[in-house]
């Protein structure tokens, strides 16, 4: 049995004013194929899918040379249309030369956008289905951020989507990706499936899966896979920032050769989410940055740190908006991880451990990014970063500390620190710090509430809602009409 295997992921701003390149997907080790490409990422998608492929004796794999995420992370915008052809083309000319494959199994996110490709996970597998013929079966794992349609099971067969955000169970949905397409070679497995859009589309601050209603939405599609042998449910919440026409909530269930039963599963996951809209879409309190500042003096004073500033708003790495007000209200003993501003990163590195700083940092990428900010210090150190999708390449990370016990990280490009761990491999004591400002939405909630770690938690971004904002209403979508989805319209029921 022979399986390929490729990766093409991204989760694309489309409002971000700088295109990902080609280039920004070209680092050392990316693009990487054969056994190195099966040993990325080994607590994720492909981890779990080489982990049980490799429990049958008779699968044979081979890697896909693939690009890797770009280096610029999440904070780049619209993929080029050459730097898509580009790595696909390759993809599909190596699937065809190699070839015949009995299975493909395609690590996917489901938030790619590509000029001029208003599907592109679904002309991934149009492409890959092409060049590997009628009979192969094509499997792919999914971010629950996916904004994706029918169309993407019309070319393949199996899709399994991450159920948890944060996201806890990549590795387990690489599994039972592993174990389908074996099946489905095998002829065990006949995939029926039913694909259902609901037009809600929210701010990704408002999915985290681990409160009400989100934990009970997740809840119910446990339910229906627990009772129904052989049934995935998938719940796409949506990617708002990237605008395309098949952005909003997506329900797909696959069955053993049960269309009806799909179709009636996919009918009762939507229409539950459906009843529950309203508070779908209304669950995080977001603060102002001043409110959020002062809210983590108070919590300080009384006792309830350490305090996690969260801006949920900055998508370039550069926005100086929190950085400014913990300047402006004296916060002390604060961590402020990261800017991204990579002159002042090579400007420190330069200096030298100990040398002073004096220097305005970060804003500018865009007007979300607000102005620079000068921060007056001493450059404490030099440190490789410590996110996993930041250590390719070898960035550099480097630390300032100014004021009363704070410390600034400055970062090449946009970071989400979501485990404490990340801070304290570049050498910082947890004990020095009562306020820690990160810029992330849900993902920090691994490490730093679900973990338990900080009893005080506050979600901010600025005043002004600059392309990264929960207000949606705020974007300049060109691809959809924001009227169509609740609550920033008035849809019909979609099951009526
Ligand atoms: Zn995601």
């Amino acid at each position: 049995m022979r399986i390929a295997v490729l990766h093409f992921a991204h989760e694309t701003v489309t409002f971000l004013p700088n295109d990902t390149t080609e280039e920004d997907f070209r680092y050392p080790g990316s693009p990487v194929g054969g056994e190195a490409l099966l040993a990325t990422d080994p607590k994720g998608y492909i981890g779990g899918f080489v982990q049980v492929a490799r429990e049958h004796a008779d699968v044979e794999l081979t890697g896909i040379e693939s690009p890797l995420w770009p280096k610029t992370g999440t904070g780049s915008g619209w993929i080029t249309t050459a730097a898509f052809e580009s790595f696909l083309g390759r993809m599909v000319a190596q699937l065809r030369a190699e070839g015949p494959f009995d299975g493909v199994y395609m690590a996917l996110h489901g938030a790619m956008a590509v000029r001029g490709v208003m599907r592109p996970e679904a002309e991934i597998a149009r492409r890959v289905r092409d060049a590997v013929g009628p009979r192969a079966v094509l499997a792919a794992t999914f971010d629950p951020h996916g904004n994706e349609d029918e169309q993407f099971l019309r070319h393949a067969d199996l899709a399994f989507c991450v159920k948890y955000f944060p996201h806890y169970d990549m590795h387990l949905q690489g599994q039972r990706a592993a174990r389908m397409l074996v099946r489905a070679i095998r002829g065990d497995y006949r995939p029926a499936t039913a694909t259902r859009k609901l037009p809600i589309l929210t701010p990704t601050v408002m999915q985290w899966t681990g409160a009400a209603p989100w934990s009970d939405l997740i809840q119910r599609a446990l339910v229906w896979e627990a009772r129904e042998p052989d049934l995935f449910v998938n719940v796409f919440f949506g990617f708002p920032w990237a605008d395309v026409p098949d952005a909003g909530m997506t329900f797909q269930v696959t069955t053993n050769g049960d269309a009806a039963l799909a179709d009636r599963v996919a009918r009762d996951m939507a229409g539950w989410a459906w009843r529950r809209r309203a508070a779908l879409v209304a669950t995080t309190r977001i603060h102002t940055m001043a409110e959020g500042v002062a809210l983590a003096r108070q919590a300080v004073t009384e006792g309830r740190g350490p305090v996690v500033l969260a801006d949920a708003s900055d998508r370039s790495g550069a926005a100086t908006w929190l950085l400014d007000q913990v300047l402006a209200q004296g916060l002390r003993r604060t961590l402020v991880a990261t800017i991204a501003d990579p002159s002042a990163v090579e400007a420190a590195i330069a200096a030298g451990a100990g040398a002073a700083f004096d220097r305005a940092v970060g804003g500018g990428a865009d007007p979300s990014a607000g102005e620079a900010v000068r921060v007056v210090g001493t450059v404490l150190g030099v440190a490789g970063a410590t996110t996993p999708r930041a250590m390719g390449g070898g960035q550099s990370w480097v630390m300032i500390r100014f004021g009363d016990g704070n410390v600034l990280v400055l970062s090449p490009y946009l970071v989400q620190i979501t485990e404490p761990e990340e801070l304290w491999r570049l050498g910082l004591d947890p004990a020095e710090f009562d306020v820690i400002a990160i810029k992330s939405r849900v993902h920090f909630r691994r490490g730093f509430d679900d973990s338990g770690f900080a009893p005080t938690i506050l979600v901010v971004e600025p005043d002004q809602p600059f392309l990264g904002t929960a207000r949606l209403e705020a974007l300049d979508y060109r691809h959809l009409e924001l009227r169509d989805f609740y609550p920033y319209g008035d849809p019909p029921d979609p099951l009526g």
